[in-house]
């Protein structure tokens, strides 16, 4: 069976990104989140939190204060009746060139083997350039939200870095993945159109 998945980036995306959150105590959903995930795991998706967090090499938290913070998150999607699949972070400092911190795949690529995720079925949403960068680069399909510092990530997107849709919150996010799923174009659009295309000119004959 052919499991897909929607990767989250975290700060800006999920929760409130009040630069680098080292206190549990501030951890805060964005409105919609838990209505957005319910929405997607109604669907079949898995749901996996992808985030760099390099507040760890910089000295501002450790790896226990990013443990409490993950299980505040947890905590609260539970109580609103979802779950994640999974977390991935990447604690290194950009300067560490350490191969996992976003824009690289790495991370969502882990997550597809360990979980055989197909990531042509997948998505990845985020805030940030790195994010569709990272997504697009693992061969999903891309959705850039305005949360965060989506506004100013859209300003300054290079033109051949677009994502594949612009919503204006998780919430929109999930409703654009499942109306496109619902009109066919959940997976390889590119690969279904040349097959109706061949059956047409098959038909003519
Ligand atoms: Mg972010
Ligand atoms: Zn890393």
């Amino acid at each position: 069976m052919r499991r897909k998945a929607v990767f989250l980036d975290r700060d800006g995306t999920l929760n409130v990104d009040p630069g680098y959150l080292a206190d549990p105590a501030q951890f805060r959903l964005l409105p919609g989140v838990v209505a957005a995930l319910r929405r997607l795991r109604g669907a079949g998706y898995r749901i996996f939190v992808v985030s760099n967090q390099s507040g760890i090499a910089r000295g501002l938290f450790g790896e226990e204060e990013l443990r409490r913070i993950h299980e505040r998150m947890d905590a609260a999607l539970r109580r609103g009746g979802v779950a994640l699949d999974g977390i991935y972070y990447c604690p290194h400092h950009p300067t560490d060139r350490c191969g996992c911190r976003k824009p690289s795949p790495k991370m969502v690529l882990d997550a597809a083997r360990e979980h055989r995720v197909d990531l042509k079925a997948s998505y990845f949403v985020g805030d940030r350039l790195t994010d569709i960068e990272a997504g697009r680069k693992a061969g999903c399909r891309t959705v850039l939200v305005l949360t965060g510092a989506g506004g100013e990530t859209l300003e300054t997107l290079p033109p051949r870095a677009r994502p594949d849709h612009v919503a204006r919150s998780l919430g929109d996010a999930s409703r654009w993945i499942l109306r496109r799923e619902a009109a066919g174009g959940g997976a390889r659009p590119a690969v279904r159109r040349a097959a109706r295309t061949r059956r047409r000119a098959a038909g003519g004959r």
